[in-house]
């Protein structure tokens, strides 16, 4: 049983030092007991309260890192059922499966095209995340060349995917260095899958279709030594999955039940059908998968998934924002025209965007309005006149630029006068209200 705030005090040193950054030692208790804070933070508990405050302190659901030379992908460790009530933390990877059954030249020419797609999505580069090697063939030579196949075009992180044991082994063999994910230990193979993970090492997925299967597999694989896990629930359907991964979170957080304390995956290719898959690994990507793995590679269903991906697990209480300054948009000069926006990224690339469609090159100044959006940012007093002004001034605008024109949102026409008497000498036009109508507004305007 997880401890009280008031049983946590009592080991704590009750000095209230403040050095964990709360005001009482009571205080960091009651965070501590709401898996709000981490026990590091005190560095004067004893080694006796440490072990006992571990199981306390420890969160709720395990984290689990894949390594591999192209990069780490890291599930688990949240905190929260719904993203609004605090964020969701770390974004499922998303694996595509590579069968054993194609040739070697297939396999890397289907991994090299999933190599090259990335998604440009508000300053960010959205990629898949790694591969699952399935083995189709049951042989562990013709898996072993498939992985090999796959490491040709790719050093991201694998999943390799055969409930033989021998079969993984032979996948094993070269991946020395990584930490791949193995799929999967059952009620028949729990022991030889586990004894290669803990050899290699590598984390665990284990399947079984009930919970209690799966709390009872659990116990037994980290008594043994093992405690890098993931859970298949084996739920094939929309809605055997959101039951079963309702139920998982739940126990998890709510319950705060150990053996089913893990990150959850996903295999949303079984349906033949690419639109279903999609429809599927989206409702797996909200709940609450730490691994997707999908059988179809057509951007026209990856795209929406992983920029759906990263609006989920961006925190709701930090806007996504760009740096402030002064940027050219199309190679400007200095007689060309500066244009007014904020540093929410979403606006930023919204009217940057537009202002190249206009093919007429113009200066974009962004200015600090804390990651809002123009009408947000000017009701809060964000992007009012003095900050404009003062963005202006440090970011150089009028040594950079003559033309002496300044174009602003048409939502906050109501500050053009204000503005002008910050920047005597200046043009304050009003630009329009909506990004999409910056193309006609240049090439009548300016
Ligand atoms: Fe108490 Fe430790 Fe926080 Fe100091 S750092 S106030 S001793 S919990």
């Amino acid at each position: 049983m997880p401890l009280s705030g008031i049983q946590i005090y009592k080991l704590l040193p009750q000095t209230n030092c403040r050095e964990c950054g709360f005001p009482t030692c009571l205080a960091f208790a009651m965070k501590l007991a709401a898996k709000q804070a981490e026990l590091s933070a005190c560095p004067y508990v004893s080694e006796a309260s440490k072990s006992q405050l571990a199981e306390s302190a420890a969160p709720p659901m395990r984290l689990v890192t894949l390594k591999a030379a192209g990069g780490e992908v890291k599930v688990g460790n949240e905190t929260v059922l719904f993203r609004h009530d605090k964020t969701f933390y770390n974004r499922p990877g998303l694996f595509l499966r590579v069968d054993d059954s194609l040739s070697a030249a297939e396999i890397q020419a289907k991994v090299a095209q999933a190599e090259a797609y990335k998604v440009a999505y508000v300053g960010m580069d959205l990629t898949l995340d790694g591969y699952a090697v399935t083995s189709t063939s049951g042989s562990p030579e013709t898996f072993a060349v498939a992985v090999q196949a796959v490491r040709q075009s790719s050093r991201r992180p694998l999943l390799l995917d055969s409930r033989q044991p021998q079969v993984v082994a032979a996948g094993l063999q070269s991946l020395a260095g990584e930490t791949p994910l193995i799929c999967s230990a059952d009620a028949s193979n729990w022991e030889a899958m586990t004894s290669l993970a803990k050899q290699h090492p590598a984390a665990l997925v284990v399947a079984a279709p009930t919970l209690d299967e799966l709390a009872d597999l659990t116990q037994k694989i980290k008594a043994r030594g093992v405690e890098d896990l993931v859970l298949d629930p084996e739920a094939h359907t929309l809605g055997q999955w959101v039951s079963a991964s309702t139920q998982l979170r739940r126990l998890a957080l709510k319950k705060n039940f150990r053996p089913l304390g893990y990150p959850l995956i996903a295999f949303t290719g079984d349906d033949a059908d690419p639109a279903r898959e999609a429809l599927f690994a989206s409702q797996a990507v909200a709940k609450y998968a730490g691994f997707i793995v999908i059988n179809h590679f057509t951007p026209a269903s990856l795209y929406p998934l992983l920029v759906l991906r990263q609006n989920i697990y961006t925190d709701p209480q930090k806007p996504i924002q760009v740096q402030a300054g002064l940027y050219p948009v199309g190679d400007p000069k200095p007689g060309d025209p500066v244009l007014v926006t904020t540093n929410f990224s979403i606006t930023y690339f919204s009217v940057a965007n537009e202002i190249e469609n206009a093919g007429r090159p113009a200066w974009l100044l962004v200015t600090d309005s804390e990651g809002m959006s123009v009408l947000t940012a000017w009701a809060a007093g964000k992007f009012d006149a003095a900050r404009i002004s003062k963005n202006f001034k440090e970011f150089g605008v009028a040594d950079k630029v003559t033309s002496k024109r300044l174009v602003l949102p048409g939502h906050v026409a109501v500050i053009s006068g204000e503005l002008e008497e910050q920047l005597p000498g200046w043009e304050i036009r009003v630009g329009p209200r909506e990004a999409v109508d910056i193309p006609a507004y240049m090439k009548q305007m300016l």
